[in-house]
């Protein structure tokens, strides 16, 4: 944490904000908030400049020409890249995480992404829409990931970036696995809002960014419910 306060910045709502993909930012401020720790948050529009330096920067997804909007003007404007050079931590949802990796597919061009995960996406066959759900990299001990996608993209990993999770049901990255990660920079497919259905993900960006070992338990017992209901809602593969 750079300052005394949590600074966590929801980037572009007024180009990337699907499927609620806000509620990734209530989420992660209610966590740190009922631990105490004060909370700063910074809804960064398009035409506003970038902070460079805040702990966490949370980006949603969008349709074809709202991603590729984002993506040049994440590019010209450079504050992301250095908040990330700098040691911040990224949640990056769908549209927002495929414009992490080095190139994506908007209405049929190929776009520049911002290099910042080793990957790119393409188009796959079929538009992958519905209930996704992974075993999550045991690296991260984190619990099954849930979260519902709506994506015509597919994403390959280079060998810098790590799948965020094996797939169980639905699409994901096209290959069995799902999101990536590299660093403090978490990219998954999983809409829902994703923290609210994964609050371990949620605690997991608070310790990156604090630095904290631990975090203080909450009572979790509506995401459990919540979680319970949509894991089993996931169809498993035939
Ligand atoms: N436009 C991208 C795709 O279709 C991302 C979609 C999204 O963010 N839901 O692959």
């Amino acid at each position: 944490m750079s300052t005394e306060s949590l600074r966590i910045v929801w980037i572009y709502p007024d180009l990337l904000s699907t499927y609620g993909d806000r509620g990734n930012l209530l989420i992660l401020a209610h966590r740190a908030a009922a631990r105490g720790i004060p909370v700063e948050t910074y809804e960064v529009r398009s035409d506003q400049q970038m902070p460079t330096t805040a702990d966490v920067y949370l980006i949603g997804g969008g349709e074809d020409g709202p991603q590729a909007a984002a993506a040049q003007r994440l590019i010209t404007d450079g504050g992301l890249h250095r908040a990330v050079n700098q040691g911040a931590a990224v949640l990056a949802i769908c549209a927002g995480y495929q414009l992490f990796g080095h190139s994506f597919f908007a209405k049929g061009q190929k776009c520049a992404g911002l290099g910042l995960l080793d990957l790119y996406s393409d188009r796959g066959p079929t538009r992958a829409v519905g209930e996704l759900r992974g075993d999550i990299d045991p690296r991260l001990g984190l619990p099954a990931l849930t979260g519902f996608e709506n994506h015509g993209g597919r994403t390959h990993l280079g060998p810098n970036a790590t799948p965020l999770a094996k797939v169980t049901a639905g699409i994901g990255n096209g290959d069995q696995t799902e999101g990536a990660w590299a660093g403090k920079i978490l990219g998954t497919y999983s809409h829902g809002p994703a923290l609210a259905r994964n609050p371990a993900i949620a605690d997991l960006l608070l310790r990156w960014s604090t630095g904290a070992d631990r975090l203080a338990p909450l009572d979790d017992a509506w995401a459990e419910r919540l979680r319970g209901e949509r894991l089993a809602a996931a169809a498993s593969p035939a």
